[in-house]
């Protein structure tokens, strides 16, 4: 089935089990070939040895470039510091058989995110005779998901968790915070006059007014500090290790940091005030819903005696 310089003329399915055996070059053509995956052998010491089109097109490292260099060549030199190459092909070697996903590095330096297996070559005599390794790029497949994640758990104006992922991340808090009897308050914000600013400057300048609110709240916060919006001009904040003494403390400086600066309109800067309602919680077992709605009526408190001030409530 193949003419005198070793090259398939056609293929007959009756010859694939020795194709191999019979017929070597053909089967090494058909791996160099391959340009959906990178595939490629390692020697015994860690030298790469062959280099298919996959790899060339998925790295632009040309094979004359490549054939002949160590593994670590293909990594970045962070995990070259760390020793990364030499452990995979030590794990390889005693397992057999690893995969994972890492950065790998392109000729021009840059990285992409790489499905990777490698597998032990032994010879007819079950001789170790290096590694095979196959890597595909599944950088836009990551891309895409931390996008989706992104969509599905931020408010897209102002960056912060959305009203689903704040429920998520406050409920898993008060969990935590009741195994270890932790303090944690609920705080409820809500801009002062907002309807006024969408009627004297317009929608995008209040989109811009919900942005510098949004700032100003997340440079406020500790890391430990949960911030959502939870729906139009009203933002939500789950405070973990603070009782309400220290809570209210904390949303008095927030207070006073959204009215300390002007709204950067181009044209007219303008300042806006803020009232908030925090309520802590005081036994174990206080749900979510009933907190928010214990710091809503702290907030319609401090709506009532006048806005812009910090109530709280007292159970
Ligand atoms: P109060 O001091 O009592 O809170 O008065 P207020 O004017 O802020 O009253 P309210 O909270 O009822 O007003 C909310 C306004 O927020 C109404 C709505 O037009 C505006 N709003 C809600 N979502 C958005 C948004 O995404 N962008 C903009 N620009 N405005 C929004
Ligand atoms: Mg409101
Ligand atoms: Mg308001």
């Amino acid at each position: 089935m193949s003419d005198a310089d070793g090259a398939p003329k056609s293929y007959d399915p009756r010859d694939y089990p020795d194709m191999l055996a019979r017929n070597p070059m053909a089967y090494a053509a058909m791996v160099r070939s391959v340009s959906a995956f990178g595939i490629y052998l390692i020697d015994p010491r860690g030298r790469i040895i062959s280099w298919n089109k996959g790899a060339e097109q998925l790295t632009k490292i040309a094979s004359d470039t490549i054939v002949g260099q160590p593994y670590a060549a293909l990594f970045t030199g962070e995990a070259r510091d760390q020793h990364v190459p030499d452990q995979l092909l030590g794990h390889a070697k005693y397992k057999a058989h690893i995969g994972d996903e890492q950065d790998r590095r392109r000729a021009d330096g840059k990285t992409f995110r790489a499905r990777f297996t490698l597998d032990v070559v032994h010879d007819a005599n079950g001789e170790h005779t290096g590694f095979v390794e196959v890597i595909h790029d599944v950088t836009r497949a990551r891309q895409r998901e931390q996008d989706l994640v992104q969509l599905a758990t931020r408010d897209n104006l102002t960056g912060l968790a959305n009203r689903g992922y704040f429920t998520e991340q406050a409920n898993s808090e008060l969990a935590r915070a009741a195994r270890y009897h932790d303090p944690v308050s609920i705080v409820m914000v809500d801009i002062d006059h907002f309807k006024q600013v969408n009627d004297t400057y317009g929608h995008d300048v209040g989109d811009l007014a919900l942005r510098y609110v949004a700032d100003v709240l997340l440079r406020s916060v500790r890391k430990i500090d949960i911030v959502g919006r939870l729906g139009g001009e009203e933002f939500a904040l789950v405070l973990p290790r603070a009782a309400l003494q220290p809570a209210t403390e904390m949303c008095e400086r927030m207070r006073l940091a959204i009215c300390a600066q002007p709204v950067p309109h181009p044209a007219a800067p303008f300042k806006l005030t803020a009232s908030m309602g925090v309520a802590s919680r005081s036994e174990d077992d206080e749900s979510l819903d009933e907190l928010l709605k214990f710091a809503d009526n702290a907030l319609y408190v401090a709506k009532r005696g006048g806005r812009n001030r910090v109530e709280r409530w007292l159970a």
